[in-house]
């Protein structure tokens, strides 16, 4: 399973694509995109990357210089199309990508369909985006603030990556327990499970660690901070070796 991700001025589809086959070693059992230009626009699918590609070739325009890509590992719901990521929130408005497992989904579920939700796939995933969603809402706050209250109330493992179209310039990233590496180039940023889909753009790499995310916004400098008690961590930027 992988995560990729981009925000920057290239088109972010070939970047998304080409960075989801380096990541096909890790195994996945389905493959989804998703490209911001003035809405989200997503393709996904059961089946490998290059079925995903043939898809999006006949249904989707993929011009926008926002992305998301993933590689999914089932493990709550059977691998099928509605499955797979990215998923949606019930607004529309917020998308997620996320390898790893949300283990206090079921309770979260309950209290969210009892609040009016709607869900069309059986993931876990699915609960987190709503659940954000949820938070967003109630608070009035952004993006990053409503993944953080929002993880703080989840059990499990996770790498994440989260596009809001009320503020599309920013991903919000975020691990537990799944690797997640973070490309910084010029007035571009990658976010991947490992180095392997940036490196030919750029050999600047933060890596999160366990318990931190990320605010990453095309106008700013890239911020990190610890999910748990919103303590700020200098980001350690490394020069990998091309
Ligand atoms: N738990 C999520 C799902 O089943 C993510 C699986 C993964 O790591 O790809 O959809």
């Amino acid at each position: 399973c992988g995560i990729v991700g981009y925000i920057g001025h290239r088109e972010a589809y070939p970047v998304v694509i080409k960075g989801l086959k380096r990541l096909e070693y890790r195994g996945y059992d389905s493959a989804g995109v998703m490209i911001y230009e003035e809405g989200i626009k997503v393709c996904k699918t059961k089946g490998k990357v290059a079925q995903l590609e043939e898809l999006a070739l006949k249904e989707m325009s993929t011009k926008g210089t926002i992305g998301m890509g993933h590689t999914r590992w089932a493990t709550h719901g059977v691998p099928n199309d509605v499955n797979s990521h990215p998923h949606l929130s019930n607004s529309g408005e917020l998308a997620i990508v996320h390898n790893g497992i949300i283990e206090n989904y079921a309770p979260l579920k309950e209290e969210l369909i009892n609040r009016g939700y709607v869900f069309h796939s059986d993931t876990d995933t699915e609960v987190l985006v709503n659940l954000i969603e949820e938070v967003q809402k109630n608070e009035k706050i952004k993006l990053g603030k409503a993944v953080q209250l929002a993880l703080n109330q989840v059990v499990g493992a996770y790498a994440i990556a989260v596009f809001d179209k009320k503020n599309p310039d920013e991903i919000v990233a975020a691990r537990l327990g799944s690797p997640l590496a973070i490309g910084v180039g010029e007035e571009e940023y990658f976010i991947a499970s490992d180095a392997s889909p940036f490196i030919e753009y750029t050999s600047n790499a933060v890596y999160l660690e366990d318990g931190e995310m990320a605010n990453i916004n095309l106008r700013k400098p890239i911020k990190i901070r610890k999910i748990k008690d919103d303590s700020l961590v200098d980001p350690y930027i490394q020069e990998l070796q091309m």
